[in-house]
């Protein structure tokens, strides 16, 4: 008799890039043959559009994270919401010709956020629009805590990653490849090594995926 085998699956995000931390990812995803899902936001330098093209080009997924990412903004109204989505948007059909479709709500769906620049039904309201028109949005159920501190340590990054995924199947794993955020390029590898000697699957998000949304 056969030991029955559970399909241990894993998604890594990656949000609020590109930066130059993007480029190391890239380079530690392509030496393990690894995919993931970038949640990106708007900048128009040269770096940037190559970063963009590089992440489509060796097979990974674009999600829609804002342009601005700023709160204060997007969260005011649903018209900057969408405006704000939709620059964002263009500018990345613009550059890599991918019409993303699926996205994530800076500070997740569930933050509060909006409630001091709207009213409390504000996600609510634009979450269900996203759906509407045709989006799907993900939260995570593994968050890496690298945005906890502006530096987080490398080591609790790998510890919280790990001991999450060994409690959530299949895991999304939320990741930050800003600027500041050299552990969490320390760390991958290493997470990347100790999921692949657990037989995990990697895989990338899109539209139909399985997907976590928080209550709002
Ligand atoms: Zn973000």
């Amino acid at each position: 008799m056969t030991t029955p085998s559970t399909k241990k699956n894993v998604y890594l995000t990656f949000d609020d890039g590109p930066s130059i931390n993007t480029a190391k990812i890239l380079d530690i995803l392509k030496e393990y043959n690894i995919k993931a899902t970038f949640f990106v936001v708007g900048t128009a330098n040269e770096h940037s559009k190559n970063l963009y093209k590089r992440i489509v080009d060796e097979g990974h997924t674009l999600g829609n994270h804002t342009y601005s990412h700023n709160y204060k903004t997007i969260y005011a109204s649903e018209e900057n919401f969408i405006q704000d989505f939709k620059k964002l948007e263009d500018h990345i059909y613009d550059i890599t010709g991918v019409k993303m479709d699926i996205m994530r709500f800076p500070g997740g769906s569930n933050t509060r956020i909006p409630h001091k620049y709207s009213d409390e039904k504000f996600m609510k309201r634009i979450t269900t629009k996203m759906l509407y028109d045709g989006y799907q949005y993900f939260d995570w159920n593994v968050d890496s805590k690298d945005a906890k501190v502006v530096k987080q340590s490398k080591d609790v990054i790998i510890n919280t990653v790990l001991d999450g995924a060994k409690h959530n199947n299949p895991a999304i794993v939320l990741f930050h490849d800003s600027l500041p955020k050299t552990t969490t390029v320390e760390a991958l590898p290493i997470i990347i090594e100790e999921l692949l000697k657990e037989d995990y699957t990697f895989d990338v998000l899109h539209k139909d995926s399985f997907y976590v949304q928080f209550k709002k």
